[in-house]
């Protein structure tokens, strides 16, 4: 019957960590056509892997070179990025078990979608993407753009690291596709969505990942600010927007959509944080989440009618 159906669909939602914050939240999610997400921890798992580090030597002391994962390590102790756990998980395994080991940073500051930049011992430390070191004013040598170009035609995410204020190295990181994510899109599919990947990482990174799980549109390299017009963009051209992404990271454009499916920060207590007044949270943020989310509204609006 009817209670029994909203019952399952209910229990099954609060396991998955799926909420759903507002009655008029099952309308909207109806009406979407158009889901744009973000690739990192919600197509591919989160789970990085630092797989490569390349040094750039300079000033021919290398006793006296500051170790650059040490370093970066260091810088990202805080960071609740994916690529900023790795290379704690990174430097800790090459350093130390426990974070004590690595040097505590100074005047960290997170610049979403950027990078990260702080002091560590007396060193000025920038760790990030290609354009945030231009932004900081870090020149490349042409044989790094090279490389990078490679590593990321491979399908990695690379991050650059400068030490007061010259380039130093190159981070190579590597995901994994999510399993249930190629299932995920098969539902949205089903459901009359068109699937779009926005992110902030590399094209040759987005484009492995849409190919892996079946998406034919990508908007890579992507700040927050971009994200946002995007959406605006989907919106102007008639299109009902729904964004599954991270509260934090892509709070302006979960803002901006017709429907919004965040991953909460949970902090363990099974509470999820919901910064940006999502419709609906998920706690795991996996696309399977998001997609059960909008399914569950569908059945839901078509059994009470
Ligand atoms: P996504 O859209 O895949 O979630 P983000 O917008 O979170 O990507 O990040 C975009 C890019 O910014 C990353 O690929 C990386 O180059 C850089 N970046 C963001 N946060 C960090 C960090 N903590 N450390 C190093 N690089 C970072
Ligand atoms: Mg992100």
């Amino acid at each position: 019957g009817v209670a029994t159906a909203l019952l399952a669909g209910a229990r099954r939602s609060a396991q998955q960590g799926i909420r759903i914050r507002h009655p008029a939240v099952l309308t909207a999610a109806t009406r979407i056509d158009t889901v744009v997400m973000s690739k990192t921890g919600t197509v591919t798992t989160g789970h990085m892997q630092l797989t490569a580090l390349l040094s750039a030597r300079h000033g021919g002391d290398q006793d006296a070179e500051p170790s650059l994962l040490r370093l970066a390590g260091s810088l990202e102790t805080g960071s609740e990025h994916p690529i900023g756990r790795a290379i704690v998980a990174a430097a800790q395994e090459a350093f130390g078990s426990h974070s004590g080991r690595l040097p505590q940073p100074q005047n960290v500051r997170q610049h979403h979608g950027m990078g990260v930049s702080g002091d560590v011992e007396g060193h000025r430390v920038i760790v990030g993407r290609q354009r945030f070191m231009t932004a900081c004013g870090v020149d490349l040598p042409d044989a790094v753009r090279d490389l990078l170009t490679e590593a990321q035609n491979h399908g990695s995410t690379t991050v650059l690291v400068a030490i007061d204020g010259a380039f130093s190295g190159v981070l190579i990181l590597s995901d994994t596709v999510q399993e249930s994510s190629t299932e995920a899109l098969e539902v949205l599919t089903r459901l009359g969505v068109e699937p779009l990947l926005l992110t902030g990482d590399n094209e040759g990174a987005a484009r492995r990942a849409a190919a892996a799980v079946g998406i034919g549109t990508v908007v890579a390299d992507a700040p927050p600010q971009e994200k946002v017009a995007l959406v605006k963009t989907l919106q102007a051209q008639g299109r009902a927007v729904a964004v599954i992404g991270d509260c934090v990271e892509d709070a302006a454009a979960l803002v901006q959509a017709d429907l919004a499916i965040g991953r909460g920060v949970d902090p363990g207590g099974g509470t999820t944080a919901d910064p940006v007044g999502a419709g609906i949270t998920v706690a795991r943020g996996d696309l399977r989440s998001a997609a059960d989310a909008v399914l569950l509204c569908h059945r839901t609006l078509r059994t009470v009618r």
